[in-house]
C-alpha cells in the first residue's frame, strides 16, 4: 500500500463524506508506511499511465482517452500476466460497467467540514457503547483466544469493529470489482486502483469470497473491517477455521484480521492509548507536534498535568508521548502512546484514533473527556482552508501547495504566523487567524 503523505483519513462512504476534511484536517502525520484503508486521495505510487494530451473535467480531471471496453481488454492482459487466471478475470467482469455514482465520490471535495467533537458525540454515542459492551460478551470466548494469540486487547478490537463498519452492520453496498474498475479507468489514483483491483481478482481467485459477495465502499474498502484487497492479502486471518477469510460474513475472522493488522502493526497489550492531560499557564502550545515525543514524566515535569482526580495510568510514566491538541489550545489535551499511533495505521486520522481510544475505554466505563470544547469555533470551510494557506505563503510563513489540507507544513506555517503575533502557537487553523492576514 502506499504511503498516505497527506496524512490522509479513510472516508469510506458517502455519508462520511463531510467528515472527510476535518479529520483531514486534524490528521496526525504517522510514521506509518501504510495504512489499512487510506483515503481515496492518498496518492499511490506509480505515475498515471497515460499516453496522450487527455481532455479535461472543469475541475482539471482527465477524462480516458479510452473506451471502458478497451481499457478492460488491456488491463485484462495485465491480470493474466499477474497470473489471474482468464476464467476468474471474465466471470468477475462479467456484466460490469462503470458506476457514475463511484466517480462522483471520487471528485467530491466537500465545502464544510465537521467538528472533531461533533464526529466524536457519534463516534462513542451512548448506543454504540452499550451495543460493543454486548459484543464485548456475546463474543468473550472468541476475544479471550484473539487477545492470546495476538496480544490484542479486546476494547480496542471491538472499538475498531464499531469504527469500521459500525460493528458489521454497515460495510459498503457496492460491487469491490465494479468500484475498483471505474476508479481504474476513471478515477483520480488510477494506478493505485488497478493495484488493488489485481488483489481483489487475486482473492476471488483463492476462494475467499464470491464476485456477488464482495461487496464495500465506493473506495473498496470491505467487509466489516473495511479493508482494501491489498491489506486483505496480507492480513486477513481465517478464524474460524472453515477454510476462508470472510471478513464480511464471519465476526471471528474480522476481529482476527484486525487483531493481525494491530498485532503487525505494534500493538503492546495493557499499555494505555493516552490519556487527558492538563496545561499549565504559560505553556508552550507550540510543542503540540506529533513528531515532538518525550517521556510522559518529562512532559508531567514541563507543565502538562493530569486533571482532578485524575492518576496516572500504571506503567506509563517512562513511555514516549506527543500532545495532542485535537481542537487547538482552546481544547481538551491529551497525551498519546504508542498504541495510538498503532490506530493511526489503521486509518490515519488523529480524530479517528481517538475516537477508537475513547471508545475503547468508555467500554471499560472510562472515557469521558473533561476539558471543554470550543463549539463556538466552528472549523474553516475548505475555501477558507485554501486562502489561508495562500496568504500564510504570501507573508512569508510557507504552507505548501494550497490544497485545503492542513499537513505538516500549513501546521509550521500556521505556528510561525502565530508566533509572530504573540499568540499561543497552537498550529491549529482559525477564522481569527484568517480575519488577521487578511487585513495585512
Ligand atoms: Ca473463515
Amino acid at each position: 500500500m502506499p504511503s498516505s503523505r497527506n496524512c490522509p483519513t479513510a472516508r469510506r462512504f458517502g455519508r462520511r463524506a463531510l467528515l472527510s476534511f476535518s479529520l483531514a484536517l486534524l490528521a496526525a502525520c504517522s510514521d506509518s508506511p501504510t495504512v489499512a484503508n487510506p483515503l481515496p486521495s492518498a496518492t499511490g505510487t506509480a505515475p498515471k499511465p497515460v499516453t496522450t494530451f487527455a481532455p479535461m473535467t472543469a475541475d482539471g480531471t482527465e477524462l480516458p482517452t479510452e473506451t471502458f471496453a478497451e481499457w478492460q481488454a488491456r488491463f485484462r492482459e495485465q491480470a493474466l500476466r499477474a497470473h489471474i487466471r482468464p476464467e476468474v478475470f471474465d466471470q468477475a467482469f462479467n456484466g460490469v460497467s462503470p458506476d457514475p455514482a463511484v466517480i462522483a465520490a471520487d471528485r467530491s471535495q466537500p465545502e464544510f467540514s465537521r467538528p472533531v467533537w461533533e464526529y466524536l458525540d457519534s463516534a462513542i454515542s451512548p448506543t454504540r457503547v452499550r451495543r460493543g459492551q454486548g459484543l464485548l460478551a456475546q463474543y468473550g470466548d472468541v476475544l479471550a483466544q484473539l487477545e492470546q494469540r495476538y496480544g490484542v486487547d479486546r476494547q480496542a478490537l471491538v472499538a475498531v469493529w464499531g469504527m469500521e463498519s459500525s460493528f458489521g452492520q454497515i460495510q459498503g453496498d457496492k460491487s469491490v470489482i465494479r468500484s475498483l474498475a471505474t476508479l481504474a479507468y476513471e478515477g483520480r489514483r488510477p494506478a493505485f486502483a488497478q493495484d488493488q483491483l489485481v488483489a481483489a481478482l487475486q482473492i476471488l481467485q483463492n476462494g475467499d469470497i464470491t464476485p456477488e459477495r464482495m461487496i464495500g465502499s465506493w473506495a473498496g474498502a470491505m467487509g466489516q473491517t473495511q479493508f482494501i484487497p491489498t491489506t486483505y492479502n496480507s492480513h486477513a486471518v481465517d478464524f474460524d477455521g472453515d477454510g476462508r477469510r470472510d471478513i464480511w460474513g464471519s465476526a471471528p475472522d474480522a476481529l482476527a484480521s484486525t487483531a493481525n493488522y494491530l498485532a503487525a502493526s505494534g500493538w503492546q497489550k495493557g499499555q494505555p492509548w493516552g490519556f487527558e492531560v492538563q496545561l499549565a499557564s504559560g505553556f508552550d502550545y507550540a510543542q503540540a507536534d506529533a513528531s515532538l515525543r518525550k517521556p510522559v514524566s518529562q512532559w508531567l515535569a514541563e507543565g502538562v498535568r493530569l486533571p482532578p482526580g485524575a492518576s496516572l495510568p500504571a506503567g506509563s510514566g517512562n513511555l514516549q508521548a506527543a500532545l495532542l491538541l485535537p481542537a487547538g489550545y482552546r481544547g481538551p489535551a491529551f497525551l498519546i502512546l504508542d498504541n495510538f499511533r498503532v490506530v493511526l495505521k489503521y486509518n490515519n486520522s488523529s480524530s479517528y484514533a481517538l475516537a477508537v481510544s475513547l471508545l475503547a475505554q468508555r467500554f471499560k466505563g472510562g472515557g469521558y473527556v473533561v476539558g471543554t470544547w470550543p463549539r463556538d469555533d466552528l472549523p474553516l470551510s475548505r475555501s477558507e482552508r485554501i486562502e489561508l494557506q495562500t496568504l500564510l505563503t504570501a507573508n512569508s510563513h510557507d504552507a505548501g501547495n494550497p490544497d485545503g489540507i492542513i499537513g505538516a507544513n500549513t501546521r509550521k506555517a500556521i505556528r510561525a504566523a502565530q508566533q509572530a503575533r504573540g499568540w499561543p502557537a497552537d498550529g491549529y487553523p482559525t477564522h481569527q487567524l484568517l480575519q488577521s492576514l487578511r487585513g495585512q
